[in-house]
């Protein structure tokens, strides 16, 4: 954690959520109480076909509503894409770019994934912009390489903290049970916090929200969380059920 920065919690549902998880999105709100609500934010990504009635039900719930990726274009011929534009006009205020499972099944590159945090900015989303290592990557030794390379080429100089969050997410621990150790994940996240007032300067650096994800768990989290420069998390499987994901936010209460 980082004293001075408010917290921040994203559950990511990825390709998972029906009208049914309505239900479990009510959930998310009776639980998102005083208490939650004064000492973190909270932001659910659920697939696009859901944002707008997740949207919709939000208001008084305490929670914001993220999209999982947009297209770098605000319109156009792109059949099956959604731009930005319309992620905003649906309720949405933060998007996911970058992401790994979209970096490794779309082919994204850092290019891609600037574009699509400009075009995030441009319509007045939060970029959540997503980094992280591979297992070769990381057993070569190329961790921090790898970190720095991904973050000049996907944020873009003029972003600052409020409208840019960073999700540092190695590869080997998405969905796998596996995650770094609480040394490790200071490390890269000492070194993203450096890079960072590099790249958008040293103010803006210094106050922008960089979350941990892959594989947090009810039983991982506190510890995750009390690492430096550990501003919150980004969670996957374990969002998808309003008592694992309250628990996860429960602890900075
Ligand atoms: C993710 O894909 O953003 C993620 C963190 O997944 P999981 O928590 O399931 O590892």
């Amino acid at each position: 954690m980082t004293p001075s920065i408010r917290p921040l919690i994203v559950g990511n549902w990825k390709m998972n959520g029906l009208t049914a998880s309505l239900n479990e999105f009510n959930a998310f709100g009776a639980g998102n109480d005083a208490a939650l609500r004064r000492a973190v934010d909270l932001i659910i990504c659920p697939p696009a076909t859901l944002l707008s009635a997740l949207a919709h039900s939000a208001p008084g719930k305490g929670i914001s509503i993220g999209a999982q990726d947009c297209h770098m274009k605000d319109s156009g011929a792109h059949t099956g894409d959604l731009s930005a534009a319309m992620l905003a006009d649906a309720g949405a205020s933060a998007v996911l770019v970058g992401h790994s499972e979209r970096r490794a099944d779309h082919g994204e590159s850092d290019a891609i994934v600037r574009a699509k945090a400009e075009a995030a900015y441009r319509n007045g989303l939060t970029a959540i912009i997503c980094v992280g290592e591979t297992r070769a990557e990381r057993e070569a030794g190329k961790t921090l390489s790898v970190i720095r390379r991904q973050l000049k080429g996907s944020v873009p100089e003029t972003m600052t903290a409020r409208d840019l969050v960073i999700g540092y997410e190695p590869v080997w621990a998405i969905g796998t049970g596996l995650t770094p150790t609480a040394k490790d994940v200071e490390e890269v996240h000492a070194s993203i916090r450096a890079e960072l007032k590099k790249i958008i300067g040293k103010e803006e650096g210094a106050r922008t929200r960089i979350l941990y994800g892959g594989s947090v768990k009810p039983t991982n989290a506190k510890e995750l969380l009390a690492v430096p420069n550990v501003d919150g998390l980004l969670v996957g499987g374990a969002s998808l059920k309003a008592e694992d994901f309250l628990t996860i936010a429960g602890f900075y209460r």
